[in-house]
């Protein structure tokens, strides 16, 4: 008997990871629409479980937060795990969304995000996964998703960071003293990525330089925010700001000045 099969009528396939599928589902007793999402192979090993777990667990405990993707239920199911979570209308995949942010639209993005890191890291988790394919966007409102990589900041829990495009070279050397700084780092390739326009390459040597502190100029951008996003790549993470020390500083205000009066 299927828990997933009864509850629920699977609408249509909307993401397909490396060990799981995403689904929109419409719950049948509710007639509500969420995400479902469950690993594709069976959870035999202990650290897959772990793992999977800890994307729950995290997900459980920081869900209920306005910028954080929101939680349901989970349960096992033939060795699988299930989530039920908050249906988003689509993620911030720069290849379809970039040509609509102006510094801005990419500060009010940057700020809600900063709101769910500050969250939690208050909470003792780091994400370590921040990218645009796990910011997601639902009625305009920008939501932290994928806790996969999730772990705790006090380090009693085993690393796997996610995406190392997104990685700073402390952690790229093994170093975990500062998680929740990675997300910082994280979070400035991100906001780098969606004011350029499209993704950086994987290897070559514009995220080098990013990752030595190297922020070529933006033209067209305030010194401000040039600032801003160079001191969250600073290559030393004591010295990137926290996301408490991020929300405030004055360019936010500014920012939602700009939106107002448009
Ligand atoms: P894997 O770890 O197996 O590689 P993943 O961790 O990347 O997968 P997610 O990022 O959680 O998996 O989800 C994969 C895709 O499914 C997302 O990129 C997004 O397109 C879609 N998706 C996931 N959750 C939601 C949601 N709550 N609302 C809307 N779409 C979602
Ligand atoms: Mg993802
Ligand atoms: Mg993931």
């Amino acid at each position: 008997l299927s828990r997933y099969r009864s509850d629920f009528h699977e609408i249509e396939k909307i993401g397909d990871g490396n060990f799981s599928r995403v689904f929109k589902v419409l719950k049948r007793i509710d007639g509500c629409m969420y995400a479902v999402k469950h690993s594709t192979r069976q959870l035999h090993k202990d650290t897959e479980r772990r793992k999977a777990l800890m994307e729950i667990q995290a997900l459980a405990a920081l869900g209920s937060h306005e910028n954080i993707v929101g939680y349901y239920s989970s349960w096992f199911e033939n060795e699988k795990l299930y989530i039920q979570m908050e249906l988003c209308d689509h993620s911030l995949s720069i290849n379809k969304f970039s040509n609509l942010f102006t510094e801005a639209d990419v500060l009010e993005a940057m700020h809600q995000i900063a709101k769910a890191l500050q969250f939690i890291h208050e909470q003792g988790i780091a994400h370590l996964d921040v990218k645009p394919d796990n910011i997601y966007v639902k009625n305009g409102v920008y939501k932290l998703g994928d806790f996969g990589c999730a772990t705790r900041l006090d380090r009693s829990l085993p690393i796997e960071e996610g995406d190392a495009r997104y990685m700073p070279q402390e952690i790229l050397n093994e170093n975990y003293d500062c998680l929740d700084k990675v997300d910082i780092f994280s979070m400035g390739i991100t906001i780098y990525e969606l004011v350029r326009g499209s993704s950086l390459p994987e290897s070559g040597t514009q995220l080098l330089n990013l990752r030595e502190g190297k922020l070529p100029l933006m033209p067209g951008h305030s010194m401000q925010f040039q600032n801003l996003l160079k001191v969250m790549m600073d290559p030393d993470p004591t010295r990137r700001p926290s996301a408490r020390e991020l929300l405030e500083n004055p360019i936010f205000e500014r920012a939602r000045k700009d939106t107002k009066n448009k």
